[in-house]
């Protein structure tokens, strides 16, 4: 899997005052399960240590201009996001993190001043952060600054993986039985993310129109695609728990079952974090030889050391 990232993020020493910062997260943990592919657009055009730019409102249009001296840099700057978005979209990445705040990498809440004056909103998009969304509009991006929210860092990881997982899936030149197959395994995690997207996926999948292979296929994958981009919660996240809890139902005796809703009850009311109810599962599917649910990736979307799930903050 490769991801990309704002260089600074990463320690280059690529920010306009010749500073870098280490984004912990990606340095010490996501490098152990991804090709880290970093990219600087300012550094690439205007070198560093460079005058520092800011977003600035001018006749209701977005520019770029330097801080002190009042330059212009609008073109120069989008042309550079826009050649390395588009070298983004063809190295096929599995997701993108981005530098908070800056007028080039935020993705949003960026200042936005007003042109002559100290008066700014947070209400813009970085230039490179727009480039890459216009190039790869179901790239999973984040930022740095908002992937310190467990739930947020928790539905980016099980997008990455998912998106992986997909590319590389269409990659096989899959039959339909093959379409079948992969649907069923994403069945449970779609579930805790949208019913919608799960019925629309559903019906895709079981094409009632007799569609052909290759069109089901690209359907199927921006439908995909959209669903996994959503973020699960609480209370969806509950409702496939219970879901699940109905192929034990003629396997458990009283108390395992009381037990068994206890920690979802224990789940729901953030007692405990959603590896409680996750691990009596995978037990109980291996004890009764569940083969169905054994592949459900909401049972496993992505390698258990990353211990996001071990958190009570990751829901809400
Ligand atoms: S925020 Fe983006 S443009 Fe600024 S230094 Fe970091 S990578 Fe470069």
């Amino acid at each position: 899997m490769k991801i990309g990232v704002s260089s600074c993020l990463i320690g280059e020493l690529c920010r306009y005052n010749g500073q870098g910062s280490n984004y912990d997260f990606l340095t010490k943990i996501l490098k152990n399960y991804a090709q880290i592919i970093p990219y600087c657009p300012e550094a690439e055009i205007f070198g560093t240590p460079r005058e520092a730019i800011r977003l600035v409102n001018i006749n209701s249009e977005i520019r770029v201009m330097t801080v002190n001296t009042k330059k212009d840099l609008t073109t120069p700057l989008e042309e550079i996001c826009t050649k390395y978005a588009k070298d983004i979209a063809s190295k096929q990445l599995s997701g993108f993190i981005l530098k908070s705040k800056s007028p080039s990498c935020g993705m949003e809440r960026v200042k936005l001043y007003e042109k002559d004056s100290y008066m700014c909103e947070k209400k813009a998009t970085g230039v490179f952060a727009r480039a890459i969304r216009t190039e790869s509009p179901y790239l999973p991006l984040e930022e740095e600054g908002r992937l310190e929210d467990s739930w947020l860092r928790e539905n980016f990881v099980m997008q990455i993986f998912a998106y992986e997982h997909l590319h590389s899936f269409l990659d096989t030149n899959p039959t339909m039985a093959d379409l079948v197959e992969f649907h069923t395994t994403y069945k449970y995690l779609i579930f805790a993310k949208s019913q919608k997207s799960y019925k629309a996926l559903g019906r895709i999948v079981a094409n009632q129109n007799r569609d052909t292979l290759i069109n089901i296929l690209s359907t199927y994958k921006e439908e995909f695609l959209k669903a996994i981009a959503q973020k699960s919660s609480i209370k969806k996240s509950y409702n496939v728990l219970l879901h699940i809890f109905g192929y034990f139902k003629n396997d458990l005796n009283s108390i395992e079952k009381k037990e068994l809703l206890e920690s979802f009850d224990e789940f729901k009311q953030e007692i405990v974090p959603l590896i409680t109810p996750i691990k009596m599962l995978q037990l109980y599917t291996h004890k009764f030889d569940k083969s169905y649910l054994a592949k459900q990736k909401f049972l496993h979307p992505y390698p258990s050391e990353l211990k996001l799930r071990s958190s009570i903050e990751i829901g809400k």
